[in-house]
C-alpha cells in the first residue's frame, strides 16, 4: 500500500510518499512560499536527481496539484498514476478534546476539525486547506487525520486542568492539550521494542528537543503528563518561544511598555527562548559554537534550557514513577551529545548515568547511551512523524 503524507503549514507543505511494503520513502519534498513571491517546490524521488520547480503557487490547492504532478511525472516522479496512492495521511495540529486517536475524514470529522480552529488559529486553517485541496484532487481516495494532540488525551484531569476559574475550561475548553504527540508516540513504541517489552508495560520519559521542545511522562505506554499546554508556547524555553514564565510578566510589560496583545504574542513566540536570552540565534548549533568561543549569553541560554529539561525529568520521575528509560529525540535530542551530557549531568543519584564516550559519538541514530551500571536506560531514538502518520493511516484504511 502506498500512502501520501501531507503536512501543511501556513505557507509551506511537506510531503512524503511511503510504500508501506517495507516502509520505504519513495518520494519526498517541500513546497515553500505558497502565496508569496518566489514560491518553489523541492522534490526528490528516491534514486533520482532532486528537482526544483520555481513557479507561482498562489494557494495550497495549486501547490498540491504541482506536488501530485511531480509524484507521477514520467521524468522525476515515483509512480505512474495517482490511482496507486491508497490513502492520504494529513497531519492536523489540534484535535481538541474530540480526537484521542487518528480518524478517517468525513463531513462530521471535518466540522470537528473546523471547530478546533479557535484553539490553533495559526495551525489548523492550513491543515484544513490541505485536506480540502486533496479531497478535490483525489475525490475517491480515503483521507486520514492524525492529530498532534491525540496521544496526550490519556492525561488525567490533575495534569490537564489549569488552576484558573473552572468556568473557563467549561466555556472555552482552556486546558493542557500537549503537542508533538505523534513524535512522543512513535519513540514510545520504538522504546518498547528496544526494551523488549509490551508498550503497555513501560514507564518512560520522552524528550522531544528540537526547534520546539516538549517532554512527555509515559505510564503504561500512555501519555500522563507533558509540558506543552493549551498552546505550544508552554513548557521549556525553545528556539524563539519563551516556554513557562511568570504570567504576571505579561501584564507588567504590557502596561510598562504599552505593548498590544499582538505585540506580546510576537515577543513570546518569535523573540524569546534561547534567541531572546542569547541575542544571537535560535539555532542550538550556533549557540554551542558561540558559547565555546566565550559568549556568556549564549552559554546562559543553553544553561537555562538544560536546567529546564533536567527539572522536567525530575518532575516526571516523581509523578510517573518507576521510570525505566529516558528517550532523546528530534534535532537537538538526536544530534547534540554536548547537550545530552549537560542535561544528564548530576542525575546520577536518580539512577541516570551516561556512557560519555558512547554519547559523544551518537548523531541521528538509535543507540543506548547510558552506562552498563545505569539503573535507568538512556536512549537516542530518531523520530519519524511521517512514518507514524503513514502507519496510523494504513491501520485505518486497511
Ligand atoms: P527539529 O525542530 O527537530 O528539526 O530540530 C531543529 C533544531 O535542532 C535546530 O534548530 C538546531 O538548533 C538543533 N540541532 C540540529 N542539529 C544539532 C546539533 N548537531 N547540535 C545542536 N543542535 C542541533
Amino acid at each position: 500500500m502506498k500512502i501520501l503524507i501531507i503536512n501543511c503549514g501556513s505557507s509551506s507543505i511537506k510531503y512524503q510518499l511511503i510504500d508501506m511494503n517495507g516502509e520505504i520513502v519513495m518520494a519526498k519534498g517541500l513546497v515553500e512560499r505558497i502565496g508569496i513571491e518566489g514560491s518553489r517546490i523541492k522534490h526528490e524521488t528516491t534514486g533520482k536527481d532532486k528537482v526544483i520547480i520555481n513557479d507561482p503557487l498562489e494557494n495550497h490547492g495549486v501547490a498540491l496539484k504541482y506536488v501530485l504532478d511531480a509524484i507521477v511525472s514520467p521524468e522525476y516522479g515515483a509512480i505512474a498514476s495517482m490511482d496507486e496512492i491508497s490513502a492520504v495521511g494529513h497531519r492536523v495540529v489540534h484535535g481538541g478534546e474530540k480526537f484521542s486517536t487518528s480518524v478517517i475524514i468525513d463531513d462530521e470529522v471535518m466540522t470537528a476539525i473546523e471547530d478546533c480552529v479557535e484553539l490553533a488559529p495559526l495551525h489548523n486553517p492550513p491543515n484544513i486547506m490541505g485536506i480540502k485541496a486533496c479531497q478535490e484532487l483525489m475525490p475517491s481516495t480515503p483521507m486520514v487525520a492524525v492529530f498532534d494532540t491525540a496521544f496526550h488525551q490519556t492525561m488525567e484531569a490533575d495534569s490537564y486542568i489549569y488552576p484558573i476559574p473552572y468556568k473557563y475550561y467549561e466555556k472555552y475548553a482552556i486546558r493542557r492539550y500537549g503537542f508533538h504527540g505523534t513524535s512522543h508516540k512513535y519513540v514510545t513504541y520504538k522504546a518498547a521494542e528496544y526494551l523488549g517489552k509490551d508498550v503497555k508495560d513501560i514507564n518512560i520519559i520522552t524528550c522531544h528537543l528540537g526547534n520546539g521542545s516538549s517532554l512527555c511522562g509515559v505510564k503504561g505506554g500512555e501519555s500522563k503528563d507533558t509540558n506543552m499546554g493549551f498552546t505550544p508556547l508552554a513548557g521549556l524555553p525553545m528556539g524563539t518561544r519563551s516556554g513557562n514564565i511568570d504570567p504576571a510578566i505579561l501584564t507588567f510589560l504590557m502596561e510598562k511598555e504599552n505593548i498590544s496583545y499582538e505585540e506580546m504574542n510576537e515577543i513570546l513566540n518569535k523573540e524569546s527562548g534561547v534567541l531572546g536570552v542569547s541575542g544571537i540565534s535560535s539555532d542550538f548549533r550556533d549557540l554551542e559554537i558561540a558559547a565555546d568561543e566565550g559568549n556568556e549569553r549564549a552559554e546562559l541560554a543553553l544553561e537555562i534550557f538544560e536546567k529546564g529539561v533536567k527539572k522536567y525529568i525530575g518532575a516526571y520521575m516523581a509523578t510517573i514513577g518507576n521510570i525505566e528509560a529516558i528517550v532523546f529525540t528530534a534535532g537537538i535530542g538526536e544530534n547534540s551529545g554536548f547537550l545530552r551530557e549537560k542535561i544528564c549531568q548530576g542525575l546520577e543519584s536518580l539512577g541516570i548515568e551516561l556512557d560519555k564516550e558512547v554519547n559523544k559519538g551518537i548523531r541521528g541514530e538509535e543507540a543506548v547511551i547510558s552506562s552498563a551500571n545505569s539503573k535507568i536506560k538512556v536512549l537516542v531514538i530518531p523520530t519519524d512523524e511521517e512514518l507514524m502518520i503513514a502507519q496510523e493511516t494504513e491501520a485505518l484504511v486497511k
